[in-house]
C-alpha cells in the first residue's frame, strides 16, 4: 500500500513508529524545512508527557500504551534525564482540593524540556530515514487533496492508497480546504476556551510543584461555565506565541535554566449553542481586540487585584514578568473579555486560594490573551481512504493521546 502522512509531528511519528517494519510505502509531507525547524507545537518546545485517563483527549487509549509511548520518546536522549512527577495520587492533597469543590485531576508526568527536544526528533528522524521504506518531503506544505477514483493526489504528487492528515492546530487552512469539499466530516465545533496565564513567585505554590510539578484541577465556577489550570510551569518562563494574525500568551519551562516564578494557564471553557458555529472566530476576536488594545503584536499585562477592579495596572509591585519587556503593555484585560468570562476566573482564584495561600495575592500577574483552541472533531467513516490522526481531528490535546491515536489508527488501517 502506499500511504501519505501529511505532517511530521507526534501524531505522525505514532504511525509511522506502528508500521515502519510493514511492507507498505509511506511518504511523509512536512512543512518546516527540516526537522530542526520549528512549528508552533508541544513537540518541540516543552514536552511534558502525561500518562492520565483523564486528560490528554477524549479517546480511549490503554495506560499501558501511554507508558510505553513515553519510554519511546524519553529512549530517544542521549543521557535520559527527566523531570517526573504524579498529580493528586497522594490522597490527602486529592481530599483538600476536592473539598473546596475543585476535582483534580489524576496523572502521572514526564518532562523532556525543551533543550533535548530537538535530538529526541532528530533521532526518531534518522531511524525512520534509515528505512527503505519511508520517504520524507520536508519544506513541502500540502494545500490540496485531490480525488481520482480511488486513488488520491497530493498537491498532484501521488496516487495514494490512502492519506493520513497529521498536521496538528498549525494545519487548520489545509484542514479547512478539506472541510469545504466535505463538510459532512464535521461532527461538532462548538467549543474555545478562553483564559489568562497567572504568574506567582515561585514559594506560593512551592510545596505543589515539589507535590506533584503539574498540577490540573476543574472547577464548576458561580457562572456555571468550567474553570480549570493548564499548562503550570514551575520556574518557567511566560513567552507569547504568533498565530499569524494575533498574538497569545503561553509558558513554558527549561530543564536547567530556572526562572524564579511559577506561570500557569487558568481557562474558562465556552461552549455555546445554535446558531453558533465559530469558536475559532469568536477566540481571535477576543485575542485581536486584546492585542488592538496592547498596541499592536502586544500582548496585556495587569496585577491581579487589578484585573478584579477592572482599572488599568500602571506599576508592578513584587512580582516581576519573566515575558521579556517588549511583549506586553500594561493594561486592563476587561476592556477585551466578556464579564461573564473574567468573573469565573476570579470566582476560581478566590477559591483557590483557601487551598493555596496566596495564589490570590493583589500582586500577582495576569496575563491575556490565553486562548485554546479546539479542533473540529472530524469523522474518520465519511470520506474513503482519508484519516485524521492528532490534535487536527479534534480528538487529541497532548503529545501522547496525539501519538497514541496515530498508533492506533496504523493498527487499523494497515
Ligand atoms: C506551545 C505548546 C506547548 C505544548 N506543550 C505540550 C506539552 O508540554 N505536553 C503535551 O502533552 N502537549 C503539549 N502541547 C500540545 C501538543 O504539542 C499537541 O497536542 C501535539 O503535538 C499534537 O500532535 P499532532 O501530531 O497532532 O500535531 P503537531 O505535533 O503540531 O504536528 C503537526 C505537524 O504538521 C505540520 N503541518 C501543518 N500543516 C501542514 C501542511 N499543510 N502541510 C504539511 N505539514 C503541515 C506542522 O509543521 C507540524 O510539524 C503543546 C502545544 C503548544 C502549542
Amino acid at each position: 500500500m502506499k500511504i501519505a502522512i501529511i505532517g511530521f509531528g507526534a501524531a505522525a511519528i505514532g504511525f509511522i513508529e506502528r508500521v515502519k517494519e510493514l511492507d507498505h510505502e509511506i511518504h511523509i509531507f512536512e512543512k518546516s524545512k527540516d526537522i530542526y525547524s520549528s512549528s508552533i507545537s508541544g513537540i518541540r518546545a516543552d514536552g511534558k508527557l502525561f500518562v492520565s485517563k483523564e486528560m490528554g483527549g477524549d479517546l480511549k487509549v490503554d495506560l499501558n500504551l501511554q507508558k510505553k509511548l513515553v519510554d519511546f520518546y524519553i529512549n530517544q536522549t542521549k543521557h535520559k534525564q527527566f523531570e517526573t512527577g504524579q498529580s493528586f495520587m497522594n490522597k490527602e492533597y486529592y481530599k483538600n482540593f476536592y473539598e473546596k469543590g475543585f476535582q483534580p485531576i489524576v496523572s502521572e508526568f514526564f518532562h523532556i524540556g525543551t533543550e533535548q527536544l530537538k535530538e529526541v526528533l532528530y533521532n526518531i528522524y534518522e531511524n525512520f530515514k534509515s528505512k527503505k521504506n519511508i520517504h520524507s518531503h520536508f519544506g513541502h506544505t500540502v494545500s490540496k487533496i485531490e480525488f481520482d477514483a480511488d486513488k488520491i493526489l497530493i498537491d498532484n504528487s501521488g496516487p495514494f492508497d490512502k492519506v493520513v492528515v497529521a498536521v496538528g492546530r498549525s494545519g487548520h487552512n489545509l484542514v479547512k480546504n478539506i472541510i469545504n469539499e466535505f463538510p459532512e466530516l464535521i461532527m461538532d465545533n462548538t467549543k474555545v476556551d478562553l483564559g489568562i496565564r497567572l504568574e506567582v513567585p515561585d514559594h506560593i505554590v512551592e510545596e505543589l510543584n515539589q507535590e506533584m510539578y503539574e498540577f490540573k484541577i476543574k472547577y464548576k465556577s458561580k457562572t456555571g461555565y468550567m474553570v480549570r489550570t493548564f499548562c503550570n510551569n514551575p520556574s518557567g518562563y511566560v513567552v507569547t506565541e504568533n498565530y499569524g494574525d494575533f498574538i497569545t500568551v503561553n509558558g513554558h519551562s527549561k530543564l536547567k535554566e530556572k526562572s524564579k516564578n511559577t506561570n500557569l494557564a487558568i481557562l474558562t471553557t465556552v461552549q455555546l449553542t445554535q446558531p453558533f458555529n465559530d469558536p475559532v472566530g469568536y477566540g481571535s476576536h477576543i485575542a485581536k481586540l486584546t492585542n488592538i488594545l496592547a498596541g499592536k503584536d502586544k500582548v496585556i499585562l495587569q496585577t491581579y487585584a487589578h484585573f478584579k477592579k477592572s482599572k488599568r495596572t500602571k506599576n508592578l509591585y513584587r512580582v516581576l514578568p519573566t515575558l521579556e519587556k517588549n511583549s506586553y503593555i500594561l493594561g486592563d484585560i476587561n476592556l477585551a473579555y466578556p464579564r461573564r468570562i473574567i468573573e469565573s476566573i476570579i470566582d476560581f482564584l478566590e477559591n483557590l486560594n483557601e487551598v493555596v495561600p496566596g495564589i490570590a495575592n493583589d500582586d500577582n500577574l495576569v496575563y491575556a490573551p490565553e486562548i485554546k483552541f479546539y479542533s473540529n472533531r472530524l469523522s474518520n467513516q465519511k470520506v474513503k481512504n482519508i484519516f485524521f490522526i492528532g490534535d487536527c481531528s479534534g480528538e487529541t490535546r497532548s503529545i501522547i493521546y496525539a501519538t497514541a491515536h496515530g498508533w492506533m489508527m496504523a493498527e487499523k488501517i494497515t
